[in-house]
């Protein structure tokens, strides 16, 4: 496999270019999808979020470009959202710079005119929403007669979208001789459809989910009940300082709780989500990139896809519904090589779920400890004093100097300034937290037992718990995922646990059969 850009067989302006963009050496999307696509071959690339898809296609498509530069657009990449779009086109004139190549962004939203004036100043690549390309076409104003290069990225998502009907339209318009291209995170059945109906026996190129959990991400959760959560956020966002920070929350209330509470306690966020407006989310999306807000709340929708670099924490405020969100969440922070730190609340309900996403995830997720109230308030002290600091390094303050002295005739030094503090800073006090110490550490700490009852014994999972933990003495809290097969069954329980279980449970009754428990033989998957 190739190792560095250079050995692609790309021209110096572009390697130029990438180096400039600050890319090393190319991910393995790149590694794996460039060759194919510089032969002209149509391809299908899967890869999660942030594993640089964008250039795997970009620079096959500028390169290509150079020989087959036309009048009108040589090339289309449709994308779900106008946000991707934006990015996308921008990255490609990035790379396309040395070589003139030019490509514009089209998308809903923005004044059509507009995009019909640079339409008109001739574009070599366009970079679209399917609403607004089929838009185009319908006027005129882009023709897709000269497309030797068509791209499907973020495929899933436009899936997801409904832009399924618009595709093939679209589709309709551009002449059958071409490259085809497909890049997704996820691969669905229907993908595959498409793939089958338009594209030319495409090559199929993937990099594997073990893999996608970008290992420079470090991933924790935490213990905490529900009502805890805003505090255990607030400790967390005054001891480990973060740069940029993701919050995500499963719906538009709950994002507008958390941001609004987090503003109330001094802290500066903001949030998106789908009930806002196109231009209230950019606005958002700028401040959240400039760092003029530090916290951003969000659902999953508004954040899917966004590549902001400076993301130095994802906290899953509230647990992700199934592994592929997670991985996409997490996937915000840790973007191309830089580190990052994926953060989980999970309470006690939610334990069986977390263990669920670190086996389809295949990932470990391990528990970590909030941080404790000492810690807090030291971390707020430090912050405090600095902010005085530097403001009396400025001398803003001395306007004050005459107030201060007449309080100084009634109060001492020390109780004036700890009252201006206190009603700076609100109470010193930091809220307490109730920890639980329930959980195992890892699923690593788990052992498997194989029951020998099963469906078809009537015996469903609420049975399994209820006579593990009334026969065994052990809270169902901390039974791990249970598997449920016709004459058997599969249950997971903290390894330090398991011989109390198989004594109790081995040979006893449930629901009028005899069960035998022993460990499982070697994962059956
Ligand atoms: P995807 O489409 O797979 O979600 P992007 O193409 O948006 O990912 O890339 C994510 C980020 O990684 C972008 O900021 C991009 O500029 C950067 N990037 C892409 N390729 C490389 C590389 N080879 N080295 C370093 N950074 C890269
Ligand atoms: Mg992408």
């Amino acid at each position: 496999m190739y190792r560095s850009f250079s050995e692609f067989g790309i021209s110096d302006e572009i390697l130029t270019s990438i180096s400039d963009m600050g890319f090393e050496e190319p991910t393995l999307i790149q590694k794996l999808a460039i060759p194919i696509a510089l032969r002209g071959r149509d391809i299908i690339g899967q890869a999660q979020t942030g594993t640089g898809k964008t250039a795997a296609f970009g620079i096959p498509i500028i390169e290509q470009g150079v020989k087959i530069k036309s009048k009108n657009p040589y090339a289309i990449i449709l994308d779900p959202t106008r946000e991707l779009a934006v990015q996308v086109a921008q990255e490609l004139n990035k790379i396309g710079v040395r070589k003139g190549i030019r490509s514009l962004p089209v998308y809903g939203g923005q004044y059509i005119e507009v995009q019909i004036k640079s339409l008109h100043k001739g574009v070599d690549i366009i970079v679209g929403t399917p609403g607004r390309v089929i838009d185009h076409i319908r006027r005129k104003t882009l023709i897709l007669k000269d497309i030797k290069i068509v791209v499907l990225d973020e495929a899933d998502e436009m899936l997801n979208m409904g832009f399924i009907e618009d595709i093939e339209k679209i589709f309709k318009e551009i002449p059958a001789k071409r490259q085809t291209m497909l890049f997704s995170a996820t691969m669905p059945k229907e993908i595959l459809r498409i793939a089958r109906n338009y594209m030319n026996k495409p090559e199929q190129v993937g990099v594997d989910a073990a893999e996608m959990v970008v290992a420079k991400i470090k991933q924790a959760f935490y213990e905490v009940k529900e009502e805890d959560k805003i505090n255990a956020l607030t400790r967390l966002l005054d001891v480990e300082v973060p740069s940029l920070t993701l919050v995500f929350c499963h719906t538009k209330r709950e994002v507008d709780e958390v941001s609004g509470k987090l503003q109330q306690m001094g802290y500066s966020a903001g949030a998106i989500h789908g009930g806002f407006t196109q231009s209230h989310r950019d606005e958002m999306m700028h401040k959240f990139k400039n760092g003029d807000i530090d916290i951003l709340v969000a659902t999953d929708v508004a954040a899917r896809g966004l590549d902001i670099p400076d993301i130095s924490h994802v906290i899953n405020y509230s647990i992700p519904q199934d592994p592929e969100s997670y991985i996409n969440r997490i996937g915000r922070t840790g973007r191309a090589g830089k580190s990052g730190i994926a953060i989980t609340f999970v309470t006690p309900r939610e334990y069986r779920q977390l263990r669920l996403i670190e086996k389809f995830a295949k990932t470990l997720i391990s528990k970590a400890k909030l941080p404790t109230k000492e810690q807090v308030k030291k971390a707020r002290e430090k912050e405090i004093s600095s902010s005085l600091e530097e403001l009396i390094n400025e001398g803003k303050h001395t306007n004050y100097y005459p107030l201060a002295n007449r309080l100084f005739e009634k109060y001492s030094p020390e109780d004036v300034s700890a009252a201006a503090l206190s009603m700076l800073f609100g109470e010193a006090e930091v809220e307490d937290i109730e920890e639980e110490v329930t959980y195992p550490a890892s699923r690593k700490d788990f052992v498997r037992l194989f029951m020998t009852v099963g469906k078809i014994d009537k015996i469903k999972v609420g049975d399994i718990v209820k006579s593990i933990s009334a026969e065994a003495g052990i809270p169902a809290r901390k039974i791990g995922s249970i598997a449920l097969f016709d004459k058997f069954s599969f249950v997971e329980v903290p390894a330090n646990l398991a011989d109390k279980v198989i004594v109790a449970i081995n040979n006893s009754m449930m629901k009028g059969r005899k069960v035998r428990i022993q460990h499982a033989k070697k994962k059956e998957r």
